[in-house]
């Protein structure tokens, strides 16, 4: 495709294992400058700068030395969805006042990080005028991570797991830098002062999501749950129109523009027992767990999508598309899944009863009036599953 990305420098600590260097080589060799989304093209005008990979003290000891100058992506704001609901319609907002009211989140960036270098900074020697694109990569912290995901994907072979997050982890830091890559300075700078997780490590995963291959994708996506909620919407945007987001990065490079963007995918909302429903275009009844808190939905006509949730309970008589894996802690009950794409076997949470036997919009009608405290359970009882 292009060779600006191939030739992207790396470094190494002298103990980096081969194969690690290997698949960076590999990985690298796919990317290219050019991004083509449904009939918008894109051009990628800065290459990215270096990729290091470092053992655990020369990556700890790089990235303090960074992040005194340049304290990018190590936290930032993720807003409610309200908020981005509730924004007027114009196409710029005040970034100010945006996030002025906002905690800050602090990220896990120890086994992968992104990190735009300015000119100012005297932590490493630049190789352009205004910024280098650099990532950083921790491939001991990678591998124990596999270890911890391998009883968690059934669908792929253990020895595979190392190979296939590296791949996802990289991917997704290569992926910020698809985001903020014709970015100037000043726009940069201010991205770096309203650091939005939702749109930035969105972006980035979902950027990561279209590069990856399907076992890639299972990884990643059983990786989000371990992770912030802002690193798990892509989930959703994969299924949605992210133009106008791409708009903003790519083209316009105004992150002024981005809450709106953001806000125009996510669509209207519905309330479904306390939840977030979706009536974003195609997607009419996706519910969502954006707070990240988890709960229950009970819900008695078929629904369109269900997006990933921390914990508890999803009863419904059909789902169409499932999207994103679920933790342990959340039990789904329903007759049918038409699609379930982020899975390739569904694990024993996930309860797909035949319809002959229990069929579940009759049981959720007995018992639609139950006190609330007590309806889950009557309903699982009435399944033989309490
Ligand atoms: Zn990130």
């Amino acid at each position: 495709m292009c060779d600006r990305m191939i030739k992207c420098n790396k470094e190494y600590s002298s103990n980096i294992q081969r194969r690690f260097k290997k698949w960076t080589n590999e990985l690298l060799s796919k990317f290219g400058p050019d991004i083509t989304y449904s009939n918008n093209k894109y051009q990628l005008r800065r290459p990215l700068s270096r990729i290091f990979l470092l053992n655990e003290s020369d990556y700890d000891s790089l990235h303090m030395k960074l992040s005194t100058k340049s304290d990018f992506l190590v936290d930032g704001f993720e807003p409610s969805f309200d908020k981005y609901t509730q924004l007027k319609d114009a196409s710029v907002v005040n970034l100010e006042e945006f996030y002025q009211n906002e905690n800050i989140i602090t990220l896990d960036t120890s086994l992968a990080c992104f990190c735009p270098v300015f000119a100012d900074s005297d932590a490493i020697p630049m190789m352009s005028s205004d910024f280098d694109s650099v990532i950083l990569v921790c491939p001991d912290r990678i591998s124990e991570s596999a270890q911890r995901l391998e009883n968690k994907l059934p669908e792929i072979e253990s020895d595979l797991i190392e190979r296939l997050l590296f791949r996802v982890a990289l991917t997704h830091e290569i992926g910020h830098h698809y985001t903020l890559g014709n970015f100037s300075v000043t726009a940069l700078r201010e991205v770096q002062k309203f650091k939005d997780l939702n749109i930035l490590e969105g972006m980035a995963n979902w950027f990561a999501y279209m590069f990856l291959d399907q076992n890639e994708r299972w990884v990643q996506a059983e990786f989000a749950i371990s992770q912030r909620p802002s690193y798990r919407h892509y989930l959703y945007f994969k299924h949605s129109d992210m133009s106008q987001l791409l708009d903003v990065f790519l083209k316009d490079m105004d992150y002024s523009k981005a809450p709106i963007a953001l806000k125009n995918i996510i669509g209207g909302k519905l309330n479904l027992n306390g939840h977030m429903v979706s009536v974003a275009s195609k997607f009419n009844g996706v519910a969502m767990d954006w707070s990240d808190k988890g709960g229950t939905i009970i819900a008695g006509e078929e629904i369109k999508a269900l997006t990933t949730m921390k914990k508890g309970f999803f009863i419904t008589p059909k789902i169409d598309l499932l999207i994103g894996r679920f933790p342990q802690e959340v039990t789904i009950v329903t007759n049918e899944i038409a699609n379930a794409p982020d899975y390739g076997k569904i694990p024993d949470n996930i309860k797909v009863l035949p319809r002959d036997k229990a069929d579940i919009m009759t049981v959720i009608k007995n018992h639609f009036s139950d006190d609330n405290n007590k309806k889950v359970e009557s309903i699982l009882t009435e399944l033989g599953l309490y």
